[in-house]
């Protein structure tokens, strides 16, 4: 397969060229930072580092995280680093705890993050003349528009679908001949399912590749989509406090994870608990630092997504640096009885019993002082009978490859085909009633 590049000299930069250039931009952007953003020079003083004391890229480890709450703390424009009159765009993300963060754009953040989105696309396998499906939300949200700009600056044709509606969703894709999908993986799953209802084989569309993210999915989710949907599942990272999405790509040769767009974004991997920079290789918490961006610049933002990165070298040539698919987010790692349990991992297992559907809630709750674990699980249309004793059966063997895996006892309630909740973005995977 002939691997195509959007920026090849930059793909394929020798890491000592990328890394100069990492270093120059990381320089220039401390010391705008700490003359600009009052917070920002508090927190460099309080730690007892200057601009100039950044002389390596190693050095980046003394400067202080950045925190969703420093977001909010300074919401909605505290830490913008330009006068307002220069951003032209702002987003922010929902916020089911507190106050929502903010970000903002100026025109030339914009052009850089359409040329890194296009990118992307390219890296999926993308080009001019795809007929490019953008299922992600349009709005405050960074999904929609940010696709939506790469796709143009692309060359490619955008349909702006947006999240909802999938009946709809499916006649366009049938009828405009979509070839590449973006959603959420849990939304296209929806997407199989009204595909379905409809009558409309997947094998009769025009789909090649998918790009999923904005919530983690597991290796076996990617086989279950690519199978329902005759189509590459490829992964995309990003988070609207680094820029949106196109901070990492899957290509299609790789199978460990995604190329960080390193020109741009500077990664980390940290100990949550310590604090500490962990070596080449090991898994924890992703960090980022951005490069580039003018509006709002962050410095060592913790992502709580976790992950590992990947330094050999990938088959398709970019020697842009691997992160793994995220396992998991800091604060999604659910304790039960002492035991750290990811939706993931949950969501691994299921992926691979016949009989069950790719959707499902897992309830904790406590009954005396002891944490519970309910795993609600769709079975298939097919398996779904009146026979009690199967399914029976079924919810035992489930209940049993939990405690192999995972080590946690868990009911499991199997529950009819189409019952659990359908989401048009992010799946909610997990209803904790511990802290209601
Ligand atoms: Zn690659």
């Amino acid at each position: 397969m002939k691997v195509r590049y959007w920026n090849d000299e930059i793909e394929t930069m020798p890491r000592t060229g990328l890394e100069s250039i990492q270093l120059i931009r990381l320089q220039k952007l401390i010391t705008r930072v700490y003359t600009t953003v009052e917070p920002y020079r508090k927190k460099m003083d309080a730690a007892g580092i200057a601009p100039e004391d950044i002389q390596s890229l190693d050095d980046l480890r003394r400067l202080p995280f950045t925190t969703k709450d420093d977001l909010r703390d300074n919401y909605p424009f505290g830490l913008f680093t330009v006068p307002m009159e220069e951003v032209v765009r702002v987003h922010a993300s929902s916020g089911t705890t507190g106050k929502p963060t903010v970000v903002g754009y100026t025109q030339k953040d914009i052009e850089t993050w359409s040329n890194i989105m296009a990118r992307s696309l390219v890296c999926a396998g993308a080009h001019k003349g795809d007929m490019i499906h953008n299922a992600y939300g349009y709005g405050l949200f960074t999904g929609g528009l940010g696709a939506h700009y790469g796709i143009e600056r692309l060359g490619a044709a955008a349909i702006p679908v947006s999240g909802g509606n999938s009946r709809r969703q499916v006649t366009i894709m049938k009828d405009f001949g979509s070839t590449v999908l973006l959603s959420t993986p849990s939304y296209a799953l929806n997407l199989a399912e009204a595909m379905d209802t409809l009558g409309v084989d997947p094998r009769s569309l025009s789909l090649r590749v998918g790009i999923f993210g904005a919530e983690p999915w597991s290796e076996n989710m990617r086989e279950e989509v690519e199978q329902k949907l005759n189509l590459k599942a490829t992964d995309i990272y990003g988070l609207s406090e680094v820029m949106g999405p196109g901070v990492a790509m899957e290509c299609l040769l790789s199978n460990k994870g995604m190329h960080i767009m390193e020109d741009h974004f500077l990664p980390e991997i940290i100990d949550p608990d310590t604090e500490e920079v962990l070596p080449p290789g090991e898994t924890g918490e992703l960090v980022f630092t951005t490069l580039t961006k003018e509006a709002l610049p962050i410095i060592r933002y913790r992502t709580k997504d976790i992950s590992r990165l990947v330094y050999e070298p990938c088959s398709c040539g970019r020697t842009l640096v691997r992160m793994e698919k995220v396992t998991g987010r800091t604060d999604d790692m659910l304790i039960i009885r002492g035991v750290n349990v990811f939706p993931s991992q949950v969501e691994h297992v299921l992926m691979s019993v016949d009989e069950v559907e790719p959707h499902y809630q897992i309830v904790v709750d406590r009954e005396g002082n002891l944490d519970t674990m309910q795993l609600l699980v769709e079975v298939g249309e097919q398996f779904f009978s009146d026979k009690i004793r199967q399914l029976q059966g079924l919810g035992l063997h489930i209940q049993k490859e939990i405690k192999d895996y995972l080590g946690v006892t868990c009911k499991v309630k199997l529950v009819e085909p189409k019952t659990i909740e359908r989401s048009e973005g992010k799946a909610q995977r997990v209803i904790d009633k511990r802290k209601i």
